[in-house]
C-alpha cells in the first residue's frame, strides 16, 4: 500500500501510479469514500449532459447525432460566442473535438527568471521592483515593469496600455505569476504584454496554482484562436466539450488495423490531445509525435486514402480501350530521333504501354524534372493511339507552350505522315479546324483548354494528355475525359510533386517517375545577386553573348493582368535596349501579345537572331532553346521555389556551362534568404519541391486550392508523411481485399467514409 506524505503546504500529492490507475488528469475531481475504515479514491464522473440541453432531434443512442449537438449547448457558450465559433467552422461539438491544440505550453512548473528561454512562452513567479511609463528612442510610449525573483530580473513591456489601470495594478512589491513570450533584443531578454495571475499578500504560490488548475500544474493546450475568443475561453469550452462528448466518438477502423498500427481509441486520443497527461513529453507533443496525435491523424488519413483507393478502383473497373502496340509509328520515330531514350523514359513508357493495352482506362501521372524528356514519352504514347486509329488530345496550360508542343510534335509527325492540328482560343471557328477534328481527319490535336469547350467534338478520342497538371484542376481532367468514351488519360507535370502530395491530391492516379536527365547536361551554376551589384550581372550576360550564347531576363508576373508588373517588364526591356545593350538585339515577350507576335519573337530567339529575351513568366514551362546559357530572374524572392526551378530549367539544356542569376532587393528577410539558398545548393527538383512545400504549404504550392478531397483537420501531410504512408498502405490493402466494403463490419466504414467525404466521392463501384 503506497504511503503518501503531505506536502509542506498541507496538500496531498498523488503519486503517478495512483493517478494513472484512476486515469486522472489535471482538473478531474476525486470521490473520497471511507469504507470499513480505509479511504477509497475514485474518479468523479461528471454528470452526463442533461437531455433538455440538447435539441429535440438528438437522441443519446445515435452517436453521430450526439456529435452534431450545436456548440451553444456547451456550458459557457452563449448565442453570441456560438455564432462566432460557427463562423469559423466550429458549429457542432464534432467540429470542436477536432480543433486540436496547435501547440502546448509547459505549465507543470514555474521557471526561475534567470532561466527564462527566449523564443518560448514561459510562466514565472516574480515580484515587481519598479513600474512606470517610458518612451522609446523613437518616441513611442510604453509601460515598463521590472520584475525579479531570487535568480534575476526581467523587464515586462506594454506598448498598448491603459495608464490608470497599469498604475493601479503594477505596484512595486506586488507579486504575481507572469506568463508570456520571452524575446531577446541584443543581450536583453524581455516579455511583452504578459498575462498575470496576482498572488495576494500572505497567499502561497501553491495555493494560487491550485486555485487555477486550468492554467497551472499541467501541460496547457494552445488553440488556434478565432477572433473574439480568448485562449482562456477557448480552453474552457474545449475542456467542457471534450469531457462531455469525446466518449461519443466511435472509431470504426477494423480491429486488425487498430492492432497493427497500435492505435489509441478515438475518445482516449482526443482527451489526450486536448489535455495531455502530466507525464507526456512536451517536445513530442509539439512536434506532433505524440501517440494521440498519431492515432487521430491515422484515422483521418485512412479515410482519405480509403476514398482514393475506391476512386482508383472505380476507374480500373470501367471499360476502356484496349490498344494494341504495333510499333508501326513508334519504331519509325525512334529512328528519326538523334538520340536514344533514357532508361527512365523507357521504363515509364513501358508502364504506359501496359496501361494502354489493359481494357480499362489509364489514369497515370508522369512526373519528372524539367528537361527529363516528358514530351517525347507523351508523343510515343500518342503514336500508339494513332496506330490504333484513335485521336489524341494534348492539352497545355498556355498558348505559348501549346504552340511549342505543336511545332515539336508536328516536326516529327510530318515525317511519319500523321496530321497534327493546333487548337487554341486564337484559332477561328471558321478556319475549319473544328471540322477536321470532328471528322477525324486530324489525328493529334495540340492545344490549350480551348480543347475542352463544348463546341469541340472529337471523332474518336482515345488518349488525352494533360501537360503541367498542377495548373489544371480535377474538373478539367474530367472534361477532357468526356470528349471521348473512356479514353486513356496521361497527366504530366514538371513540378516534381512531393511524395506526400502524390499520395493525397493526386492519390487516385497511378504514378510514373522519370528520374533521370538525358546525358550531356551540365549543372547550372546559380548565384544570388543583390540589386546594388546589378552591373556585375550585365557584365556576365555580355560575356555569354560574346561567346555566341543567348540570355533570358525574367520578370515576375503573378497575374497576366497585373498592369504594373507588365509595365516594369516593358520599361526594363526599353532600358536594356537603349542604355545597357545598345549594340545587342533585345526582344520582349509577354502574355498580352498576340499569338503570332509571340511566335515571331520566340522563333527569332530560337533561331539565334535575338541575343537577349526579356520575358514575363509566360516563358515558365517547357520552352526549349539549348543555346541559351544564362538566365537572370528579377525579384527572385517573389517566386515560389518550384517556379524558380522550372524557370531555371530553361537553361542548361545544351552541353555548355550555364548560369542562373537570382536578383533580389538589397534588403532581404532571413526567411527569403534561406529560401533562395536552396536554389543555390540544389538542382534536385524533388528536394526543392519538398522545401517549397514545407515553406508555403500545400494550398499555395499547387497554385490554387485543389478541390476534390476532404480537408484535413488533424493531420499535416508534411509532418505526418510517415503516418500517411501507413494509412495508404492499409486502405489500399483493405479495398484490394474487399472492394465493395461488404465484409462484416465494413458497413460502418462505408457510412463513415460517406460522412467524411461528403459529396466529393463519386465512386463508380460504391455509389
Ligand atoms: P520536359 O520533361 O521538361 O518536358 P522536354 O520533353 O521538353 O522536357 O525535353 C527537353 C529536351 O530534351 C528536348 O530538347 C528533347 O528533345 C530532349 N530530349 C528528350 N529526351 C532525350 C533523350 N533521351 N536524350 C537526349 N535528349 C532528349
Ligand atoms: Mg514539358
Amino acid at each position: 500500500m503506497p504511503v503518501i506524505e503531505l506536502a509542506s503546504d498541507g496538500s496531498l500529492p498523488l503519486p503517478e501510479e495512483i493517478r494513472k490507475s484512476l486515469s486522472l488528469r489535471p482538473g478531474d475531481l476525486l470521490n473520497v469514500e471511507i469504507v470499513d475504515g480505509s479511504v477509497r479514491l475514485s474518479r468523479h464522473e461528471l454528470p452526463k449532459p442533461k437531455p433538455a440541453a440538447k435539441p429535440k432531434s438528438v437522441s443519446e443512442s445515435d452517436p453521430v447525432d450526439v456529435l452534431q449537438t450545436p456548440m451553444r449547448f456547451i456550458k459557457g457558450v452563449g448565442p453570441k460566442l456560438a455564432d462566432t465559433l460557427a463562423k469559423k467552422g466550429i458549429a457542432t461539438v464534432e467540429d470542436a473535438l477536432y480543433v486540436l491544440p496547435h501547440r502546448y505550453e509547459d505549465r507543470r512548473e514555474l521557471r526561475p527568471v534567470a532561466r527564462l528561454r527566449p523564443g518560448m512562452t514561459e510562466a514565472f513567479f516574480a515580484t515587481i521592483v519598479s513600474a512606470q511609463p517610458m518612451v522609446t528612442k523613437g518616441g513611442r510610449n510604453y509601460f515598463e515593469a521590472i520584475v525579479a525573483d531570487d535568480s534575476g530580473s526581467i523587464p515586462l513591456k506594454w506598448f498598448h496600455y491603459h495608464p490608470q489601470f497599469m498604475k493601479r495594478n503594477y505596484l512595486p512589491g506586488r507579486r504575481g505569476i507572469f506568463i508570456g513570450d520571452v524575446s531577446q533584443f541584443a543581450f536583453q531578454r524581455e516579455v511583452h504584454h504578459p498575462e498575470v495571475e496576482w498572488v495576494a499578500e500572505g497567499e502561497d504560490l501553491a495555493q494560487v496554482m491550485a486555485r487555477d488548475p486550468e492554467n497551472f500544474g499541467r501541460i496547457l493546450p494552445v488553440y488556434p484562436l478565432t477572433e473574439g475568443v480568448s485562449q482562456k475561453v477557448m480552453r474552457k469550452i474545449m475542456r467542457e466539450t471534450v469531457q462531455q462528448y469525446s466518449r461519443s466518438v466511435k472509431g470504426v477502423l477494423p480491429e486488425p488495423i487498430v492492432q497493427r498500427q497500435k492505435l489509441m481509441s478515438l475518445p482516449v486520443a482526443l482527451r489526450e490531445a486536448h489535455a495531455p497527461d502530466a507525464s507526456a513529453r512536451i517536445d513530442h507533443l509539439n512536434e506532433g509525435k505524440g501517440e494521440a496525435h498519431r492515432s487521430l491523424a491515422f484515422d483521418e488519413l485512412f479515410f482519405l486514402e480509403l476514398g482514393l483507393a475506391l476512386k482508383r478502383r472505380g476507374i480500373t473497373l470501367e471499360d476502356g480501350i484496349s490498344f494494341q502496340v504495333t510499333h508501326r509509328y513508334t519504331r519509325e520515330l525512334a529512328k528519326l530521333l538523334p538520340f536514344s531514350l533514357t532508361n527512365a523514359q523507357r521504363r515509364v513508357l513501358s508502364e504506359i504501354k501496359e496501361d494502354m493495352i489493359a481494357p480499362h482506362p489509364m489514369h497515370r501521372l508522369v512526373q519528372g524534372d524539367v528537361g527529363c524528356g516528358k514530351t517525347l514519352v507523351a508523343l510515343m504514347a500518342a503514336l500508339i493511339a494513332v496506330e490504333n486509329d484513335y485521336q489524341v488530345a494534348i492539352m497545355a496550360p498556355t498558348e505559348l507552350l501549346a504552340e511549342q508542343h505543336y511545332l515539336n510534335i508536328h516536326r516529327y509527325c510530318e515525317q511519319l505522315g500523321i496530321k497534327v492540328t493546333l487548337l487554341t482560343s486564337g484559332v477561328k471557328a471558321k478556319s475549319g479546324v473544328l471540322e477536321l477534328i470532328a471528322q477525324g481527319e486530324t489525328q493529334i490535336v495540340v492545344g490549350t483548354h480551348a480543347m475542352i469547350q463544348d463546341k469541340v467534338e472529337f471523332h474518336r478520342l482515345g488518349l488525352g494528355v494533360i501537360d503541367e497538371q498542377h495548373r489544371f484542376g480535377v474538373v478539367q481532367r474530367a472534361l477532357l475525359k468526356k470528349k471521348g468514351s473512356n479514353p486513356d488519360i496521361l497527366v504530366m507535370t514538371a513540378t516534381p510533386i512531393p511524395r506526400t502530395l502524390s499520395m493525397t491530391v493526386f492519390g487516385d492516379l497511378a504514378l510514373s517517375v522519370i528520374d533521370e536527365l538525358p546525358p550531356g547536361r551540365t549543372p547550372i551554376e546559380t548565384r544570388i545577386v543583390r540589386d546594388s551589384r546589378r552591373a556585375q550581372t550585365y557584365q556576365m550576360i555580355r560575356g555569354e553573348v560574346v561567346k555566341g550564347r543567348q540570355a533570358y531576363i525574367i520578370y515576375p508576373l503573378v497575374e497576366e493582368s497585373e498592369k504594373s508588373d507588365l509595365k516594369a517588364a516593358v520599361q526594363m526591356a526599353d532600358h536594356l535596349k537603349q542604355d545597357i545593350f545598345p549594340d545587342l538585339k533585345v526582344a520582349l515577350l509577354h502574355g498580352r501579345m498576340s499569338a503570332s507576335e509571340k511566335e515571331g519573337v520566340m522563333s527569332a530567339f530560337k533561331g539565334g537572331e535575338t541575343n537577349i529575351l526579356v520575358a514575363t513568366t509566360v516563358i515558365e514551362v517547357g520552352i526549349d532553346v539549348p543555346n541559351a546559357t544564362i538566365m537572370v530572374i528579377e525579384h527572385a524572392e517573389r517566386f515560389g521555389l518550384s517556379q524558380l526551378h522550372q524557370l531555371r530549367g530553361r537553361v542548361g539544356r545544351g552541353s555548355e556551362r550555364s548560369f542562373c542569376i537570382l536578383m533580389t532587393g538589397d534588403r532581404r528577410s532571413e526567411d527569403g534568404e534561406k529560401r533562395l539558398e536552396v536554389m543555390v545548393s540544389s538542382q534536385d527538383g524533388f528536394r526543392i519541391a519538398e522545401a517549397d512545400l514545407s515553406i508555403r504549404g500545400p494550398g499555395d504550392f499547387l497554385g490554387t486550392r485543389q478541390a476534390g478531397i476532404p480537408e484535413l483537420k488533424v493531420a499535416d501531410i508534411l509532418r505526418d508523411g510517415g503516418v500517411l504512408e501507413e494509412a495508404r498502405k492499409e486502405a489500399f490493402a483493405l479495398v484490394g481485399a474487399d472492394p465493395d466494403l461488404e465484409a462484416p463490419g465494413h458497413d460502418k466504414l462505408k457510412a463513415e467514409l460517406m460522412h467524411r467525404w461528403g459529396g466529393r466521392l463519386e465512386l463508380a463501384s460504391i455509389a
